[in-house]
């Protein structure tokens, strides 16, 4: 059966951290420049309700925008 590994920390990607894995949606955001949760889900391979959860706390730090119906959030990094 195939596992998904984390190419961070080369474990099964289940064992990530949550802050782990909020670090590597951040990179990831900042990379693509979009935020959704379906990206998050498939490119982190985590649940849609932890991707959800995920891009409201990236929102309650300020990184992007609020959820704008089915649009994507907008990006406020600086960097
Ligand atoms: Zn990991």
């Amino acid at each position: 059966m195939h596992k998904s590994i984390c190419s961070n920390c080369g474990h099964d990607e289940s064992k990530c951290s949550p802050e782990e894995t909020y670090r590597r949606a951040k990179e990831l955001i900042g990379f693509k420049g979009q935020a959704s949760a379906a990206l998050l889900q498939r490119d982190l391979k985590i649940s849609y309700a932890k991707s959800a959860e995920i891009l409201d706390k990236l929102e309650a730090d300020g990184l992007i925008g609020p959820a704008d119906g089915a649009n994507p959030r907008s990006i406020k990094t600086t960097s």
